[in-house]
C-alpha cells in the first residue's frame, strides 16, 4: 500500500502551493484469521492512516488489500464498489480511540448498537431486539444499560458499547485504533481480556494499532513497527521483544518496564526532531537519529527482509547488531 496525503503549509497564504507527503509507503504484510497482529509506532508514524486504508475509510494511493472470502475467494477490497462493497465492510469493523466522542450521544445504547444492524438487514423488531441483547451480554453490558444515553458511562463502558457495535455485524477483522489508549490501567486490562475473550469465542482477527509497547506484548501474536510510513521490523511478538533487530524497536521498548530486576533499565533517547515525512532524510529514513549509522546508511534504503523466520527488518546490520529487548529472566 502506498498513501499520499496534499498538505498545506500551515503557515499558508492564500496560493501556497500544496506539498505531497508519503504518509505509507511500501507497506506489505499478511494478515492471518484468528490472529492479533499489532502496528506500534510514534504518532505520525502512519498507523492510523494504515487502518483506515484496510476499511476503506480514506482510498490508498495506489495498492491492493487482498481479501480471502469465506467462500475462499480472493478479492481486491480496495477496487471493490456498491454492494459487493458494501457487503464486504460488513466483516471489517472499527474501534477508535475516545470512546467519549465516537458515540453519539443523542442515540440509547440500544440505537447505537443495532443502528448497523438495521441499515444492512431486514429484520424484525423482535429479532433485532434478540441479536443487541445478546451481543451486549457477550460485550459484558447489563440489558438494563440499553436503554439509556452514552453520557450515563464511563470510558471502559463506553468502550464496551463500541465494542458491541462492532460485533453486531459478526466481522471478521476488527481494526482498533489505539481503542484502550485513553482508559485506566484497571479498565485498559478488563477491555483486553474481553477482546481476548471474543476472538477465542468468534475467531475474530484484530489488527490492533497502539503506541503503547505493553499493551501489545500481552495482546499480540506478531507485532509490526512502523516509522515514517514505513514496517522498519515485523516479527512474532516473543522474538521481538527478546530480540529486535531494529535500533528503532530497541529505542521503543527501552520504555517498557522490564520485569527481571537485573535488566538494563536506561532508556534509549533518540537524538534530534521527528523528520518531516514532506521532507524525510535520505538512504534510511531513520539514520539521522540511529546510534549505529554508517555511511551507507545515508545514501542506501534498506529493504524489509526476512531475517529469520517470520521475522523481517529493514536494517543494512540487522544480522550484526546486538540490540536489547526486554528480559523476562
Ligand atoms: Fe540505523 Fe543504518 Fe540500520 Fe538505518 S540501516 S537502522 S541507520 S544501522
Amino acid at each position: 500500500l502506498n498513501k499520499e496525503f496534499q498538505v498545506k503549509p500551515k503557515s499558508a497564504k492564500l496560493f501556497a502551493k500544496p506539498t505531497k507527503v508519503q504518509v505509507l509507503s511500501d507497506i506489505s504484510f499478511e494478515l492471518y484469521e484468528g490472529e492479533t497482529l499489532s502496528i506500534v509506532g510514534e504518532s505520525g508514524c502512519g498507523k492510523t492512516t494504515l487502518g483506515r486504508c484496510l476499511v476503506k475509510g480514506i482510498p490508498a494511493t495506489t495498492g491492493q488489500v487482498i481479501y480471502r472470502t469465506e467462500e475462499e475467494e480472493r478479492v481486491d477490497f480496495l477496487k471493490l464498489k456498491g454492494k459487493e462493497a458494501k457487503r464486504l465492510r460488513r466483516d471489517i469493523q472499527m474501534i477508535f480511540q475516545d470512546p467519549y466522542s465516537s458515540l453519539s450521544p443523542r442515540m440509547s445504547v440500544f440505537d447505537i448498537i443495532s443502528e448497523p444492524l438495521v441499515a444492512n438487514f431486514k429484520l424484525s423488531r423482535s429479532e433485532v431486539e434478540e441479536r443487541v441483547k445478546d451481543i451486549a451480554e457477550k460485550a459484558g453490558l447489563n440489558a438494563s444499560y440499553l436503554r439509556r444515553y452514552p453520557h450515563a458511562f464511563s470510558g471502559g463502558q463506553r468502550q464496551r458499547i463500541a465494542i458491541a457495535r462492532a460485533l453486531i455485524m459478526k466481522p471478521r477483522l476488527i481494526v482498533c485504533d489505539e481503542a484502550v489508549s485513553a482508559l485506566d490501567v484497571s479498565i485498559q486490562a478488563q477491555i483486553i481480556n474481553l477482546l481476548k475473550d471474543l476472538q477465542e469465542q468468534f475467531k475474530i482477527t484484530y489488527l490492533f494499532i497502539s503506541h503503547d509497547l505493553s499493551i501489545v506484548q500481552n495482546i499480540s501474536d506478531r507485532v509490526a513497527v512502523m516509522h515514517l510510513g514505513r514496517i522498519v521490523e515485523l516479527a512474532p511478538t516473543k522474538a521481538l521483544f527478546a530480540g529486535p533487530k531494529h535500533p528503532y524497536t530497541e529505542a521503543l521498548m527501552s520504555a517498557v518496564p522490564q520485569p527481571d530486576p537485573e535488566a538494563d533499565h536506561s532508556r534509549i533517547i533518540l537524538d534530534g526532531e521527528v523528520p518531516n515525512p514532506a521532507h524525510p532524510p535520505s538512504g534510511c529514513h531513520f539514520h539521522p537519529r540511529c546510534a549505529y549509522r554508517t555511511e551507507k546508511c545515508e545514501l542506501q534504503s534498506p529493504e524489509l527482509r526476512e531475517i529469520a523466520d517470520g521475522h523481517s527488518v529493514a536494517c543494512h546490520y540487522a544480522e550484526q547488531l546486538n540490540l536489547r529487548g526486554v528480559r523476562h529472566d
